[in-house]
């Protein structure tokens, strides 16, 4: 009987353990697959450590590569014509309608906590022309602090 009852109380504590664990490889996966990607064509990896740790910067560089989540959000702006960066306001660079996504990235706007990897909806995202999205990261390197793109306007001066 006391045996089942100290099995009862230790029950929660294995559990929380193991989601744990399964958390933590998880996020050790995405992170491996974020350098190795980072390291082919990232950009922006120079600028995006920052003080609250690695792991956030490079789930962050790693959500914003995924080319999925960049179609989408470039396709719920609109057609090419109508695009616009969400901190300067430029709209795109060249005339050639072929040409025009090239000008843009998703940015996620919420830093990504060390408590777990969750889905990311496109109202996580802004998207930005290039120079932009590298100042904001650049900002960002040099307050050791995340910023929201309106604050990132003020800093960057744009
Ligand atoms: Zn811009
Ligand atoms: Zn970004």
């Amino acid at each position: 009987m006391s045996f089942l009852r100290r099995a009862t109380h230790v029950l929660p504590l294995y559990k929380y353990l193991y989601e744990s664990v399964v958390t933590a490889i998880s996020l050790a996966n995405l992170i491996r697959e974020g350098v190795a990607t980072s390291e082919a064509s990232e950009p922006l990896q120079e600028d995006v450590v920052f003080a609250d740790g690695l792991v956030i910067t490079e789930l962050h560089t790693r959500l914003e590569l995924e080319p999925k989540l960049r179609e989408r959000l470039l396709s719920s702006r609109g057609v090419s014509g109508s695009l616009f960066c969400e901190m300067c306001g430029a709209p795109p660079l060249s005339t050639n309608i072929a040409l025009q996504e090239a000008h843009f990235e998703a940015h996620h706007i919420i830093p990504l906590s060390n408590t777990g990897v969750r889905k990311t909806r496109l109202s996580d995202l802004a998207l930005l022309c290039a120079n932009c999205h590298r100042l904001l990261h650049r900002a960002i390197a040099i307050k050791k602090r995340w910023l929201t793109v309106t604050k990132g306007k003020v800093i960057c001066g744009v």
